[in-house]
C-alpha cells in the first residue's frame, strides 16, 4: 500500500541500471527515469504545483510522458491524462473541468493548447519533441515521424509560460518536498472517460484505486518473473488501460516496457521481431492489424508470452489465429475507466470459456443486476453488470448526480448488459446505450458483428440501430472486407439469414475502408450513427 510513484523509487533501489523503457532504439533505465522524474517534479514545486493540484500530459507514449507522470506524483500533483488527438474544443473543456494548472505536451500539438490558453487557467507550458528521446536521425528508421514533423516550428512564445522539457532536464535538480499522501484517499488520477457514448466524464482515480488494481494484473500474471519480462507498449499511457496494465505494473515488477507513439502495424511488428516482449496488453482492433498485415510470417512473434484483450469484444477467430501466430496466451478480459480500468478477465493459464470475459478479479465482486437498480435478476438472465472492488472510483468530478446514479450501495453500475453461467463466468451481452429496439424487438449489436466476424471476407465491422421512421430504428452494418474480396449486400444477406433470427438480420449495408474509432482503437459507432442522423435530416 505505497502511493504510485513510491513503486518507481523502489524500482530504482533495486534495479538502478536496469532498463525501464525502450523507445525507438532508444534506453532509459530506472536509475535515469528516477532522477529525470525527481527534476521534474522539483521544477513542478519551484513553479508552485502544490498537493491536489491538476497537471495535464498530452503526449504520445514515450519517455516524457512516463517521466512526466512520476514527476507529477511526486511533487503531489494530480495527473489528467490528455488525448494528443483532441480538438481545440475538447482540449479547453478537459483543462476547465479538470482546473489544470499546467500542461506538458509535444512541439507538434502545442498550436491547438495555444489557441485555447486564454479560456483556461492554465498557467505554465512544458513543450517537448517526440526527436527529444530519440538516439539516432528521425528521417532513417521512422520515416512516419519525419514525415509528421515537417513543416514544423518549435518555436513556443505564449506570454513567456513556457518551458522546455530538455532544459527542465539540464538545469533542475532532484530536491523534492515529499508532501504526505493519504493512499485510500488522494487522488493520482483524474481520468476522462473514452467519450464512446457521450461526452467524457472525470473519474477520480486514487493511489489505491491504481496500485490495487496493477496488484491484481500481477496476481493473474503469477508465472512472470519479476525484473524479467519485457512489456509491450503499443496501447496509449493516457488511456487508463495502457497507464496500469503497461506502465504502473511495469514499474511494479521492474520489467521493461517498449512504447510506441503510435499504431502503425509494420513498426510494432518489427518492434516485436527485435524487442521481444513477453506481455502484451491490447485491443481486438490492434491485434487484427497485426494478424492481417501482408508479411506478418516474416517476423518472429514467438517471445510473446501472454496477453490481455480489453476494450471491445475479442472475436473468437481473432483469439485462435493470433495465438496461433505467437505461441501465446491470448485472453479477453473487460473493464472501464471507472474501474482503474481491470475488473474481470479470463485465466491467463488455464480455463477459459469462449465468448465470457471470464471472472471478477482477486477481490472484486461482480453481480448482475435489473438495470439501474441493485435488485438481482434471476441466474443466467440478462441484466447490467455491477462491479464492488477497490479499484472502483471515487465518482466523477464534479458531477455528484452523475455518481450518485453510478455508484449505488457501493456498486457500480457499468452500463453494461450482460450475464453470469453456471460456473460463475460473466458474458457481455452489449452495451444498454447500444442496445438496438427495432419493430419492438431488443437486438444487440454484438450479436451479430459476432456473425459477420465468422465471414472470411470481413475484416471489421460494426452494427448500429439507425433512425427508421417505421420500425424506430433499423439495424446497419458498416463492413471493411479484407484485401482481394468482394462480396455484395445480396450474398450478405443470405449469409446473415442462414445464421441469425429474420429480425436481427441487417436490412442495409455501407462497405468502408476504414472505421472511425477511439485512440484506443474501439469503433465508434456513435459517429457512425451522428452521420446518419445528420444525412437524414
Ligand atoms: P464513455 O464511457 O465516455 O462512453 P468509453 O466506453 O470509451 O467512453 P471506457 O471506460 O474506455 O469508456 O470503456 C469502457 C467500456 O468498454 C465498457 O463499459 C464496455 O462497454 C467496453 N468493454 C471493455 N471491455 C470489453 C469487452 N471485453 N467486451 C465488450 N465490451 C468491452
Amino acid at each position: 500500500s505505497m502511493p504510485v510513484q513510491e513503486y518507481l523509487t523502489q524500482a530504482h533501489e533495486q534495479f538502478p541500471e536496469k532498463v525501464a523503457i525502450h523507445f525507438l532504439g532508444k534506453d532509459v533505465t530506472y536509475n535515469e527515469l528516477y532522477d529525470s522524474a525527481m527534476k521534474f517534479a522539483n521544477y513542478l514545486q519551484k513553479l508552485g504545483i502544490q498537493k491536489g493540484d491538476r497537471v495535464a500530459i498530452m503526449l504520445p507514449n514515450g519517455p516524457q510522458a512516463v517521466i512526466s507522470f512520476y514527476g507529477i506524483l511526486y511533487a503531489g500533483g494530480v495527473v489528467v491524462m490528455t488525448n494528443p488527438l483532441y480538438t481545440e474544443r475538447e482540449i479547453a473543456y478537459q483543462m476547465n473541468d479538470s482546473g489544470a494548472r499546467l500542461i506538458v505536451t509535444l512541439d507538434l500539438l502545442y498550436p491547438r493548447v495555444a489557441k485555447v490558453l486564454k479560456e483556461t487557467k492554465l498557467e505554465n507550458v512544458v513543450v517537448t519533441a517526440i526527436k527529444d528521446y530519440l538516439p539516432f536521425p528521425k528521417n532513417i528508421i521512422y520515416p512516419f515521424i519525419q514525415k509528421r514533423q515537417t513543416g514544423l516550428s518549435v518555436k513556443v512564445e505564449h506570454r513567456g509560460i513556457n518551458h522546455q522539457f530538455l532544459e527542465i532536464m539540464k538545469i533542475a535538480s532532484t530536491d523534492v518536498k515529499k508532501p504526505d499522501f493519504d493512499f485510500e484517499h488522494d487522488l493520482a488520477l483524474l481520468q476522462y472517460t473514452g467519450g464512446t457514448t457521450g461526452s467524457p466524464k472525470g473519474v477520480m482515480l486514487t493511489h489505491k484505486n491504481l496500485i490495487s488494481n496493477a496488484t491484481m494484473c500481477d496476481a493473474w500474471l503469477y508465472k512472470c518473473k519479476k525484473g524479467e519480462e519485457t512489456i509491450m507498449g503499443i496501447i496509449p499511457l493516457f488511456h487508463v488501460y495502457g497507464l496500469t496494465t503497461v506502465l504502473i505494473l511495469s514499474v511494479m515488477q521492474g520489467n521493461r516496457m517498449v512504447l510506441l507513439p503510435k499504431f502503425d502495424p509494420e513498426t510494432a511488428l518489427k518492434t516485436i521481431n527485435k524487442q521481444k516482449p513477453t506481455l502484451f496488453p491490447g485491443a481486438p482492433t490492434l491485434y487484427i492489424g497485426l494478424m492481417n498485415h501482408p508479411d506478418i510470417a516474416k517476423y518472429d512473434l514467438s517471445s510473446i508470452e501472454a496477453c490481455l484483450s480489453g476494450s471491445a469484444p475479442l472475436p473468437a477467430e481473432v483469439q485462435e489465429k493470433f495465438e496461433k501466430i505467437t505461441g501465446g496466451k491470448l485472453v479477453e478480459g473487460y473493464g472501464l475507466t471507472e474501474t482503474s480500468p481491470v475488473s474481470h478477465s479470463n485465466l491467463v493459464w488455464g480455463e477459459r470459456t469462449k465468448g465470457s470475459i471470464g471472472y471478477p478479479y482477486p477481490d472484486t465482486d461482480s453481480k448482475i443486476f435489473l438495470p439501474g437498480t441493485t435488485e438481482e435478476v434471476p441466474h443466467g438472465e440478462i441484466g447490467e453488470i455491477a462491479i464492488k472492488g477497490p479499484q472502483v472510483m471515487q465518482g466523477y468530478w464534479n458531477r455528484p448526480e452523475d455518481t450518485a446514479a453510478t455508484i449505488v450501495d457501493g456498486w457500480l453500475l457499468t452500463g453494461d448488459l450482460g450475464y453470469m453461467d453456471e460456473g460463475g463466468h460473466f458474458f457481455i451481452v452489449d452495451r444498454k446505450k447500444d442496445m438496438i429496439i427495432a419493430g419492438g424487438f431488443n437486438i444487440y449489436p454484438r450479436e451479430i458483428e459476432e456473425v459477420l466476424y465468422e465471414h472470411e471476407a470481413v475484416q471489421e465491422c460494426v452494427v448500429a440501430g439507425i433512425p427508421d421512421p417505421y420500425r424506430g430504428e433499423t439495424v446497419k452494418a458498416y463492413i471493411v472486407l479484407k484485401e482481394g474480396y468482394t462480396v455484395t449486400e445480396e450474398e450478405f444477406d443470405k449469409y446473415c439469414r442462414e445464421h441469425l433470427a429474420s429480425f436481427k438480420v441487417p436490412r442495409i449495408y455501407e462497405f468502408r475502408k476504414e472505421l472511425p474509432k477511439t485512440a484506443v482503437g474501439k469503433i465508434l459507432r456513435r459517429s457512425l450513427v451522428d452521420e446518419e442522423r445528420a444525412k437524414q435530416s
